[in-house]
């Protein structure tokens, strides 16, 4: 039986009924741009995150796009960012003028590596965008304390991170701006494009407030150029459904994190990432490559609540496509994110070069392997027959 890497029909399809409810409500109600479903979304939303303003948006990357607008950054200003992301993290920087700094990252958490950051902060370096990789937080602390010594602004790309948590706080809520996505592959998925961004600060919600629909206040009068990053009614609607039930989803991805990690570990050759060696944490040489490793699973910091938007496994030795030809043929959904770290990007081949060996080393290794919810303990222990039979056919 193949096992697909996601299956939204699995989550989607339970809710049918409801879902149908949703939409009727919300064709008959004539309103479909913004509105009392929206509003409710975002409440709903600020209560779960724990924030005091939630606007939803027309994508994770509007909202990205939306909070360096609110912050006036443009023209001459650098932002740093991990190159080993998603483009929308970069690319928004670029679009308002200013120039993505590409940083390292930690090869045991995949997250920014803040004493990379440290050495390429400038007098030009406005902001910093953490990314919350993979369903786990960045080392806020440290981001935090690095942002307020060189006055930079925050804006956490918690995009596949929603509801998940450094020092029991939510991803999104530390920074001045968190944005979230309900792409349909993200842990809230939703039926097309769909964002949100947050902050606790009120001029900053305001500003963001006006920004989302064409720096409009009142109607017709245009006091900055903003632009269209509205949210549809039937998005906002049809993701309240799932919302309720959005913390079953993440136990369920938990709860598969922990099996593969279980069983996984006993296979020879399998190891995982030791928090110890987080370069975030402290400041310390890398234990790079544990001996006779073959696989390195992923880690979740006892600090941080990991949500599991994807489960990553490093490849070792060169083996990373033969693993992912290997796991193709047996059925089994993978994909790399990310193949080419965004410091490569051909967009970006006019911005100054730095090599980052962390972030190209990972793209050679990484697999992420199929984590979602409803995946049935069949399909879980096939995964890892698979794993096993690939480990088998290499000693
Ligand atoms: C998905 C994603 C985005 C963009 O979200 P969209 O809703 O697809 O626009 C931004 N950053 C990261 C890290 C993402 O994974």
């Amino acid at each position: 039986m193949p096992v697909p890497l996601l299956d939204v029909n699995a989550q989607n399809l339970p809710l049918q009924d409801e879902l149908r409810a949703t939409f009727d409500r919300v064709l008959q109600s004539g309103r479909f741009i913004m509105g009392e479903e929206m509003e409710a979304f975002e409440r709903e939303v600020a209560e779960m995150v724990g924030v005091k303003h939630a606007l939803s948006v027309s994508s994770g990357t509007d909202a990205i796009l939306l909070a360096l607008m609110a912050l006036g950054i443009g023209e001459g200003d650098e932002v740093l960012c991990p190159s080993f992301t998603f483009f929308a993290t970069a690319g928004c920087i670029a679009r308002t003028g200013a120039t993505p700094v590409f940083v390292d990252s930690c090869p045991v958490c995949f997250n920014i590596d803040l004493e990379d950051a440290a050495k390429k902060r400038t007098a030009k370096t406005k902001a910093i965008v953490p990314v919350h990789l993979f369903g786990q937080a960045a080392d806020m602390d440290a981001v935090m304390s690095f942002a307020a010594e060189h006055s930079l602004k925050v804006i956490e790309d918690g995009a596949q991170a929603i509801g998940a948590k450094y020092k029991g706080k939510s991803v999104g809520s530390i920074g001045d701006f968190g944005a979230y996505s309900f792409f349909p592959s993200k842990n809230l998925g939703g039926f097309g494009d769909g964002g949100m961004l947050v902050t606790n600060n009120d001029s900053l919600a305001e500003m963001a407030l006006m920004l989302r629909n064409h720096g409009m206040n009142p109607k017709y009068y245009h006091k900055y150029v903003g632009g269209n990053f509205r949210c549809d009614a039937l998005q906002a609607a049809l993701l309240r459904v799932k919302l309720r039930e959005y913390t079953g989803y993440t136990e369920k991805r938990q709860a598969n994190a922990q099996y593969y990690t279980e069983k996984l570990l006993q296979l020879e050759g399998v190891v995982q990432a030791q928090q110890e060696d987080c370069g975030c944490l402290e400041s310390q040489t890398l234990k790079y490559q544990a001996d006779a490793a073959k696989l390195v699973l992923p880690v979740a910091y006892d600090h941080n609540e990991h949500i599991w938007n994807q489960f990553t496994i490093r490849v070792l030795d060169g083996q990373r496509d033969a693993f992912r030809e290997h796991l193709t043929e047996k059925g089994i959904g993978c994909d790399t994110y990310y193949p080419v770290p965004l410091h490569q990007q051909e967009c970006f081949a006019d911005i100054p070069k730095h090599a980052l060996p962390v972030c190209e080393q990972l793209a050679q290794e990484v697999i992420s392997i199929p984590i979602y919810p409803e995946l049935t303990q069949g399909q879980k222990d096939e995964v890892i027959s698979a794993v096993q039979a690939f480990l088998t056919s290499k000693v």
